[in-house]
């Protein structure tokens, strides 16, 4: 054995129990008691718990936007992961015209292979078939690793929209080569001429960001998606959902027995509209937009029922100085906000503040995400599983500061925002990467996981 942690209380999606965790060459080997101590490092987890590494399967790092580049690259993006509990990082490599799909995704898995910290895998954002020639493609990409692809239904000027025709041919590809679609759900022509109007009045606030992409301008997306996968009989994910009656829609689907799955961020759990209000408003645009109280009430309710089955971050932070481009014009912001070390710590701290279970964290973190998205041994603390395993204290007070994160950015939407409980080690395939508010970990440890597909 080369790791024993004992004495701890480990949470999974649906338990929680007093176990040891023994741990040989990057695998869990046992869960259970009286290991053979020898040769082995012992931790003592007596008061802690113990859960698996958190999958944050929606991050942009190093991706060139809105004028410029995140701030986090694989590395720096990997370490704060890392010390946020998040052993999986899911970063999309967007395919543009004249481009394969495996091609696109070699291209990141080069730039990140060297740099990441934790594990990595990519969804493909495809933004053009091609004339149809991409999808000849799928199974190469599944064969690779890669089942999962996303479609923009916006960024129609970015050269990233798919039109609805497009969207219908992926969807029924992807039934058939055991993909899983994921859409960001915005309507473009509703945003253009709500932006168009706004410019014309002089409105130039970041409150104008908001107000340009309301919640009927995603719940019409929506439900447009849900629309066409129904119809296709196909498996559907929605991306950061964040309005209340895409919630209802998502929910209506699932009660009557489609495969539609919907992720959400902690940004949308914990902010409103209002900050679009303040001062340092432009900061906080990303889009979707934060929505309104309602939105935000439908989203834990949806969270406890399981009719939103993962958070993810979005994680696309950008420095003061771009997201100031915007001071006097919202469309010059950078779009997108840091997240990638908070999101476990902050749904954790909801469970400890009682408005979850823990299990229900584990299974929005780190279960679920690992189900749907094929990655065969993680999500989980069970033998045979890759040692990525957390171990948390509910009893430390942490308030979040961009000095207290392990980023490359310069601000933070979550800077002041105070937490109770928060992970004290991370393993990364049974190496600690994180112990104690440092990152210890190594550059290029993070391995590419190569996933399975919908059909197993
Ligand atoms: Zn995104």
């Amino acid at each position: 054995m080369d790791l024993i942690i004992k004495n701890g209380t480990l949470v999974t999606e649906s338990n929680t129990y007093q176990a040891d965790i023994a741990v040989k060459d990057g695998k869990i080997v046992a869960v259970g008691a009286g290991f053979d101590e020898s040769g082995a490092e012992v931790i003592d987890a007596s008061g802690l718990m113990v859960l698996p590494g958190a999958i944050d399967v929606h991050t942009h790092l190093a991706m060139p936007f809105g004028g410029t580049v995140s701030a986090d690259d694989y590395f720096s993006g990997t370490r704060a992961a890392a010390c946020g509990g998040v052993t999986t990082v899911f970063d999309y490599a967007i395919q543009r015209k004249g481009s394969g799909i495996v091609d696109t995704v070699e291209a990141r898995r080069k730039m990140a292979d060297p740099d990441a910290c934790v594990d990595y895998a990519f969804h493909c954002a495809i933004t053009d078939l091609d004339g149809g020639k991409l999808l000849d493609e799928f199974d190469a990409a599944v064969a690779y690793g890669v089942p999962s692809f996303k479609c923009f239904m916006v960024y129609k000027k970015e050269g990233m929209m798919v039109d609805d025709g497009t969207l219908a041919q992926i969807l029924l590809k992807s039934k058939e080569a055991g993909v899983m679609t994921n859409v960001h759900a915005e309507n473009p022509d509703l945003i253009d001429m709500l932006i168009a109007q706004f410019l014309k009045e002089g409105k130039t606030s970041a409150w104008y960001h908001y107000l340009s992409r309301p919640e009927y301008v995603e719940a019409e997306a929506d439900k447009r998606a849900i629309h066409w996968a129904k119809a296709m009989d196909a498996e559907l994910y929605i991306v950061h959902l964040a309005n209340e009656e895409g919630v209802d829609a998502v929910t209506e689907a699932r009660d009557a027995g489609y495969k539609i799955y919907a992720e959400t961020c902690p940004q949308y759990l914990h902010f409103t509209s209002d900050v679009y209000k303040r001062e340092d408003g432009r900061n906080f645009v990303c889009s979707p937009p934060m929505k309104g109280q309602s939105s935000q009430d439908a989203l834990w309710e949806a969270l406890k029922r399981g009719d939103i089955s993962t958070v993810a971050t979005d994680h696309c932070p950008f420095q003061s100085y771009e997201k100031d481009w915007g001071k006097d014009n919202f469309t010059k912001i950078p779009n997108g906000c840091a997240g990638i070390e908070n999101l476990y710590p902050y749904i954790l701290s909801a469970a400890n503040e009682g408005k979850i279970t823990f299990n229900k964290a584990v299974e929005v973190c780190a279960f679920n995400p690992a189900r749907l998205f094929g990655c065969a041994t993680k999500g989980a603390l069970m033998p045979g599983y890759d040692a990525d395993i957390v171990l948390y204290d509910p009893n430390k007070a942490f308030t979040i500061s961009k000095d207290n994160m392990h980023s490359d950015y310069d601000h933070t939407i979550w800077e002041g925002v105070s937490l109770k409980g928060y992970p004290v080690k991370t393993y990364s395939r049974g190496k600690l990467v994180f112990d104690d508010g440092a990152f210890v970990g190594e550059k290029g440890w993070g391995k590419f996981v190569k996933r399975v597909s919908r059909k197993g």
